[in-house]
């Protein structure tokens, strides 16, 4: 029997991104899935109807449509609630479900029987870097944060020399090292900004200086030992902090434009930057808060906005990724396009293993339960 995939357009207001491509759909139909999609659901990122239907895909007029017969339901966010009350019963769902603060939806989805797949935890092991979906969407948003520093900051970023004077280049400090730091590094290079970056691991030193950007940070014992098994950040601790402000502080009044990109996997945000450290920085410098979302890096950063502080602008939009929509949606359907690939046995019936190591990470939901060890409560 042929399985089913729906496509449904993204609920949220500031979601641009779409699950699947006219691209992905041939080849998802290449493995043996039927799929349907939503109608509208690829406009705003610039894929028509009619692409996807010269790909093979059914286009149904309305998401209840698409989901009454679909064994899977790929979405960049988790279903809305009239969603999730049309899925069939037993429906597999795979989607950036942000289980650690959406539980409504992640309750609703178990709720409704639901076998659910968070992206987020798709383990960064070599077999699963073409599921990645944290670093495809996070190297994105590295490279627009500093688009969006660009379009707000009243001066050039590289060097000018011309006849009527020298414009000097741009100061990009850049915080946090990790996918979206070092997109943003490269990028901000590439724009000819003089660039340097922090972070609390040790690996991010040498990658940021073979990026050719100055690596600034406080390298005690306790920054030695920072980066977990995982390759993630650990908690520092206050005297840590404290150290690492006092050097921060130094160098930030002399910046021009702050990238902040620190995130901790399932806690809040670090505090990077304090008011204080905001009010130092002349007048029309830019920061932009990358992990606004998550709570901020940023004292004084507002949620969608660009906040005016003494005369410093703060860029707080949420989903950097979405605001690339084509390309963001680009590599991470072809995420999912990897991800569906391991839901199909080799006789092209659906038949996840879930004794698979990246299916057995990513499950968070199957039988009417949240099943996930770091969820439950
Ligand atoms: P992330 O999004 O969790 O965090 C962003 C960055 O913020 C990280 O570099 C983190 O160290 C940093 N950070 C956290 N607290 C900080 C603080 N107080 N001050 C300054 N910086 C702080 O991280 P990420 O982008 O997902 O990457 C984490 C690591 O995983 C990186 O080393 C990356 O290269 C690695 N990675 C590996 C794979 C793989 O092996 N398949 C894939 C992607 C990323």
């Amino acid at each position: 029997m042929t399985a089913h995939i729906a496509v449904t357009r993204e609920r949220r207001a500031d979601e641009t991104r779409v699950a699947a491509t006219p691209d992905t759909v041939k080849k998802l139909i290449g493995l043996g899935f039927a799929v349907t999609i939503e109608a509208g659901a690829g406009e705003a990122a610039s894929y028509p109807d009619a692409d996807y239907a010269a790909a093979g895909a059914t286009i149904a007029p309305a998401a209840a449509q698409a989901l009454a017969n679909a064994d899977v339901v790929l979405k960049v966010r988790a279903p809305s609630e009239p969603e999730i009350a049309s899925l069939k019963s037993g429906a597999i769902v795979v989607a950036l479900l942000n289980p650690h603060v959406d539980k409504t939806a992640l309750d609703a989805l178990a709720g409704k029987g639901a076998t659910c797949f968070a992206m987020e935890f798709v383990p960064r092991i070599t077999r699963a870097q073409v599921m990645d979906a944290l670093s495809s969407q996070a190297n994105l948003a590295g490279y627009r944060s500093v688009i969006e520093a660009a379009e707000v900051y009243g001066r050039a970023l590289p060097m000018m020399m011309t006849a009527a004077g020298t414009v000097a280049p741009a100061k990009v400090f850049v915080m946090g090292a990790g996918v979206a730091g070092l997109q943003a590094i490269a990028t901000a290079r590439r724009l000819g900004a003089v660039v340097t970056a922090t972070d609390v691991r040790p690996a991010a030193k040498e990658q940021v200086e073979s990026l050719g950007a100055k690596f600034v940070a406080v390298e005690d014992e306790e920054f030695k030992q920072a980066e977990t098994a995982a390759g993630y950040a650990k908690p520092m601790s206050e005297e840590y902090q404290a150290k690492q402000a006092a050097l921060v502080s130094e160098h930030i009044r002399k910046q021009d434009i702050v990238i902040t990109t620190a995130l901790i996997p399932g806690r809040a945000a670090p505090r990077l930057v304090s008011a204080e450290q905001v009010a130092s920085m002349k007048p029309g410098s830019v920061i932009v808060d990358i992990a606004v979302e998550q709570g901020g890096n940023v004292a004084g950063s507002k949620l969608g906005e660009v906040a005016e502080v003494g005369g410093v602008k703060i860029v707080g939009y949420p989903n950097l990724a979405g605001r690339i929509a084509a390309d963001a949606s680009n590599l991470y359907a072809r995420n999912l396009l990897a991800f569906a690939g391991l839901l199909m046995n080799k006789e092209g019936a659906l038949a996840p293993d879930y004794e698979d190591e990246i299916l057995k990470a990513a499950l968070v939901a199957k039988d009417g339960a949240v099943v996930h060890p770091a969820l439950k409560a």
